[in-house]
């Protein structure tokens, strides 16, 4: 049977298809509802749709979020399974605006999967900003423990829930003392004005590195669903910045704007003292310095050899479950 709906090839393409993230984690578009012509569609409620070109659906998309004219962008809904260690999954639920239907540990037996981070990843404690990890990794030495002692944590952790399950205790009990580690799934629906605001959020390089891994794929995957929106929030959000009040101050005092254009003021420059001078905090200084600072556009395109069947997930969580009990 055809569809009256809006399909898009390029989401169609992933539709279903599951994207690594992590050692046992992934994201899968599982449905979508509109795309950039729904938004259109909605900002003009009931003008000649259908009849639009590309050109002008991208302009008035455009105007639509420069201008922060946000609820036709609600109307298009992005539906994900995904599965993540805890602790991101905890990130992930400040979002309210999502809906969120979880696999019941109350219900069914917890995969024992657990997230090790690689080498890599194992970064030290940041000193400038006390939320994160910095720079090169700790020392491989201090690794090799880590891993050691997580494993016995797992270990140990693992068989308390096997021999509680096997005891017959009630699984909501059994799980109470698995780690912040263990892998757990949901489905996850969200419009895209808020997706976008996740996205904007945990895709952003101050979010821990671990749920950025997932709200990179997720953007490719909203790429495909609505590739002109897409592109309106890397220009005016993502790859964008705000400016405060003091923060143009400070720019309007090296550049002059006219009538006619802007032109650079003849030999002004502002160091950060001179940039306190305006009125800005050493902090606001530094901060308007790392904005202006070149940056490459990013892009979230999906690798799509690393698309795999929903079996091969399906078969790692399976064969995770403890025991054989069901
Ligand atoms: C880098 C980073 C560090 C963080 N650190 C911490 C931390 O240390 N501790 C911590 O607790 N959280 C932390 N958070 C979570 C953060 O404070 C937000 O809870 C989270 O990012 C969700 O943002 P939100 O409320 O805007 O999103 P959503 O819940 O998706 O809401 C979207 C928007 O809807 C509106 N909205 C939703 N609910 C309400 C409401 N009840 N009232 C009014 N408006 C509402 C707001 O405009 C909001 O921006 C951190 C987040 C980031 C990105």
């Amino acid at each position: 049977m055809e569809t009256k709906r809006t399909v898009v090839p390029a989401a169609e393409e992933i539709l279903g298809g599951y994207f690594p993230v992590l050692d046992h984690g992934f994201v899968s578009l599982i449905d979508y509802m509109g795309t950039d012509e729904s938004i259109e569609q909605a900002a003009r409620v009931s003008y000649g749709f259908g009849t639009r070109k590309t050109s002008q659906t991208r302009g008035l998309v455009r105007y639509l979020r420069r201008h922060r004219h946000t609820t036709p962008s609600e109307m298009v809904e992005l539906k994900f399974h995904c599965a993540m260690p805890m602790f991101v999954a905890r990130q992930f639920v400040r979002h309210r605006t999502a809906n969120i239907n979880e696999y019941s540990a109350r219900y069914s037996l917890m995969p024992l999967l657990f997230y090790k981070p690689d080498y890599e990843d194992f970064a030290i404690q940041s000193a400038s900003n006390r939320q994160g990890r910095e720079g090169d990794s700790a020392p491989r030495e201090i690794y090799e423990d880590a891993v050691r002692r997580w494993e016995e944590v797992r270990s140990l952790s693992s068989d308390t829930y096997g021999w509680l399950v096997e005891e017959d205790v009630a699984r909501e009990l059994a799980r109470i003392d698995l780690p912040l580690s263990t892998y757990t799934q949901w489905y996850w629906k969200i419009d895209l004005h808020n997706l976008f605001h996740f996205l904007s959020l945990r895709a952003d390089s101050h979010a821990q590195w671990e749920i950025q891994e997932f709200a990179r794929v997720m953007a490719g995957m909203m790429k495909r669903v609505a590739p002109l929106s897409y592109e309106a929030w890397l220009d005016y959000e993502f790859a964008g910045e705000h400016m405060s009040h003091g923060e143009l101050e400070a720019l309007r005092a090296l550049i002059d704007a006219g009538d006619d254009g802007v032109r650079a003021r003849d030999g002004a420059s502002l160091d950060v003292e001179g940039l306190k001078g305006t009125g800005l905090s050493k902090r606001e200084a530094l901060e308007l310095i790392e904005k202006l600072r070149p940056t490459e556009r990013p892009d979230f395109e999906l690798d799509l050899s690393r698309m795999q069947s929903p079996e091969v997930f399906q078969s790692r969580m399976q064969a995770a479950v403890p025991g054989d009990f069901e």
